[in-house]
């Protein structure tokens, strides 16, 4: 995670294009007990060394604090799938953005489509959370993707426009992650000429409204496997990618990683 991600200003920050390693976090939803969660994240610490992405597993909260003892000392960063935007209080159920940097997380997804389609997550909600992650000192993930509909009726870049406009705050300067949501968990992807299509469009939208969009990481999610990763990780724009089913299984979430641009090992294998 870079000092920019968490909201504070860092210099000589390239952008994706100019060396800004990609990112490859590992969503695992409600998935998890403790004994399968530590197995996974020692086979993903294992296969980690060496590897030229960012690596970031957010599981789920039960697992934060026993997994950032089994990845003390990795590459290997922990993130939140949520956090309220209060940093306390009477907010049963809830946890804060403190809390989740208190556990070892250095991330948080936010606005993931099924916290806005389960839980009615609205923009307005999101921005708060954005604000408040911020001021824990966690990097946010900030979630933004059309629904099928939207997309036939070829709403999909007016959705996401207005997706970024109320969901960022001024200054923005975390990882945004498109993921249509027709693409999540459904083994169907954008096409490389959409996903290069709507990087380019979020990248214009957040170097248009501040410097820090310029540079900001913005990954693609929506069934990335390692079968379909090197092409996608090769289109224009895409930084990284936000992985759900996939990061249960410790080799396809590597092979994705591996997958990167920056792999030179791989690159060179490929001829
Ligand atoms: C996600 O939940 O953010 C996601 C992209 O899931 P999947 O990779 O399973 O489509």
């Amino acid at each position: 995670m870079t000092g920019r991600e968490r909201g504070t200003v860092q210099t000589g920050q390239g952008t994706g294009e100019s060396g800004m390693r990609q990112l490859i976090a590992g969503n695992w939803k409600m998935n998890g007990l403790a004994g399968a969660g530590a197995a996974i994240a020692g086979a993903v610490r294992q296969g980690a060394a060496g590897l030229a992405c960012d690596l970031v597993i957010c599981p789920p909260a039960t697992l934060l604090i026993p997994l950032a003892q089994a990845l003390a000392g990795s590459p290997v960063e922990l993130g939140g799938q949520d956090c309220h935007a209060a940093q306390s209080g009477a907010h049963t159920g809830d946890i804060a953005a403190p809390m989740l940097r208190d556990a070892g997380a250095r991330w948080v997804i936010l606005g993931h489509s099924e916290r806005r389609a389960a839980h009615g997550e609205s923009d307005s909600a999101v921005h708060a959370k954005v604000l408040a992650a911020v001021a824990a000192g966690l990097a946010p993930i900030v979630c933004v993707g059309e629904s099928e509909a939207e997309r036939a009726a070829g709403r999909h870049e007016a959705v996401i426009a207005g997706q970024l406009a109320a969901g960022l705050p001024e200054g923005f300067a975390g990882v945004v992650a498109y993921e249509p949501i027709w693409a999540i968990g459904t083994g169907r992807t954008a096409s490389l000429a959409d996903i290069a299509a709507m990087h380019a469009f979020i990248r214009a939208r957040l170097a248009a409204r501040h410097a820090a969009g310029a540079a900001a990481r913005i990954l693609y999610g929506g069934s990335v496997k390692a079968e379909n990763a090197r092409d996608i990780l090769a289109v224009p724009e895409v930084g990284g990618a936000l992985v759900g089913g996939a990061s249960l299984d410790a080799a396809a979430f590597l092979a994705i990683g591996h997958a990167c641009a920056q792999d030179t090992c791989i690159q060179a294998n490929r001829g």
